[in-house]
């Protein structure tokens, strides 16, 4: 049987609603899955961001830019954020499935060029919820808690245009709702289609 090439999988997440924690849990229960580490020109603001991105400067950035180099990318303020595209491609061409964590226009930006990506987005369950939750880490004035809450209630309307919509609500079960929604994606006719293509060329000589 032919290898099967692997999906992109887009996950978006309005800002507060544990979008990394759930993806570290997803990353340690599927071994096989890859991802992105993305491109930018912002300076880092704590370590942690070392494990999400090569920090590059704007010149760097828009080098790479220049000679064609990312699957897409996006400008906010100041800094750039851009997604390699070659260590995407071989990754997909091993059969592996990568996951993009990426804001909503790059996953727009994303469906473009690669339909048959799947988009994941991941809600809070209530506005009362995530308010709750941002209040409770204490690290945040409640000027910054309101401005989230705002950015949060604007990233929430692109909600309807993601394939398949995980609620953060008890984490275990929002991290096996999105292993469900990638096992799934294997089955597609989609991802199968290099397989059925060699079963229904062996099947010709079975045909009268
Ligand atoms: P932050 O600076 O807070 O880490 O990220 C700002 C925004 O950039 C977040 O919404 C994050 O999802 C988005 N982002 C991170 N990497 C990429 C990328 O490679 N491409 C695009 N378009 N957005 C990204």
């Amino acid at each position: 049987m032919s290898k099967m090439s692997g999906t992109l999988i887009l996950v978006s997440a309005p800002s507060g609603c544990g979008k990394d924690t759930v993806l570290k849990e997803v990353f340690k229960k599927d071994k096989e899955l890859r991802f992105s580490i993305s491109y930018t020109s912002r300076p880092e603001r704590d370590p942690a961001d070392r494990e999400k991105y090569n920090l590059v400067s704007e010149q760097e950035f828009l080098k790479m830019l220049e000679n064609n180099e990312f699957l897409e990318y996006n400008k906010y303020g100041k800094n750039y954020y851009g997604t390699r595209k070659k260590p995407v491609d071989d990754w997909l061409s091993e059969g592996k499935n990568v996951i993009l964590e990426i804001d909503v226009n790059g996953a727009k930006n994303v469906k473009k060029v690669c339909p048959e990506a799947i988009s994941i987005f991941i809600m809070p369950p209530s506005m009362a919820e995530l308010e709750r939750r941002l209040r409770n880490r204490g690290t945040e004035s409640d000027e910054d808690v309101k401005k989230r809450l705002e950015i949060a209630a604007e990233e929430i309307t692109h909600a309807k245009n993601y394939d398949y919509i995980c609620i953060n609500n008890e984490l275990s079960e929002c991290v096996e709702d999105i292993l469900t929604v990638i096992k799934a994606q294997s089955f597609t006719k989609n991802t199968m289609k290099d397989f059925i293509e060699e079963v229904e060329k062996d099947a010709e000589s079975f045909n009268r």
